[in-house]
């Protein structure tokens, strides 16, 4: 048995619901903030990575689940390899995001909730991420439709976005979504 799952688990349902999801136990955080120093997003969160995990082991689970923290995360696991008490803090954030979609909460970032959808729905039908369909859908969802024109455009012209989608794959990640709802369905 492992450290992490050997300690004191805090008694907040979240934390718990998150130690169950990701294997993270919060508790071994003591809050020496590296994680927060090295993250490249904290500046636009509005709890940095430390102040999260401290909410979680508070049992301040409503602040946490409604957080733009975890929506605003990059997964670059910069906080991960940081932390000197190996908590996967990246796998916190994508927990809490997991759990939060699981209660319906909505993501306190609307548009990160509409590319989220938009990605997943274009990579079911594609098989991969077929850029020009994912960015309709996502203007679809977001209305935003004028927004980043200029960027497209400059990413057009460079040969960044292709025209015509690859269905390379596309049977295989058909399966891999099929395999994941049974498994949904179990739980
Ligand atoms: S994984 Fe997320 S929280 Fe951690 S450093 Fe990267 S952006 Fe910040
Ligand atoms: S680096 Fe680890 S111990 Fe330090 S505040 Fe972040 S989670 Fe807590």
């Amino acid at each position: 048995m492992t450290e992490s799952t050997t300690a004191t688990i805090s008694q907040s349902g979240l934390a718990e619901a998150v130690f169950e999801e990701s294997g993270q136990n919060v508790n071994l955080c003591y809050q020496c903030m590296k994680c927060a120093a090295g993250c490249p997003i904290s500046y636009a969160m509005d709890y940095k990575p430390a102040q999260l995990i401290h909410a979680l082991r508070l049992g301040m689970d409503d602040l946490v689940l409604n957080s733009k923290t975890m929506w605003l995360c990059a997964a670059c696991e910069t906080c991960t390899t940081r932390c000197p008490q190996e908590v996967d803090v990246a796998k916190v954030m994508d927990a809490v995001k997991i759990i939060a979609v699981r209660r319906g909460i909505k993501p306190a970032i609307r548009e990160v909730g509409c590319f989220n959808r938009a990605a997943l729905a274009n990579i079911k039908k594609m098989g991969r991420m077929y850029e020009v369909g994912m960015i309709v859908g996502l203007k679809m969802r977001t209305l935003a439709l004028f927004k980043d024109m200029k960027l497209g455009m400059k990413m057009f012209m460079k040969g960044k976005l292709k025209l015509l989608p690859s269905f390379t794959g596309a049977r295989r990640t058909w399966r891999i979504f099929q395999r994941v709802k049974t498994i949904e369905k179990k739980d």
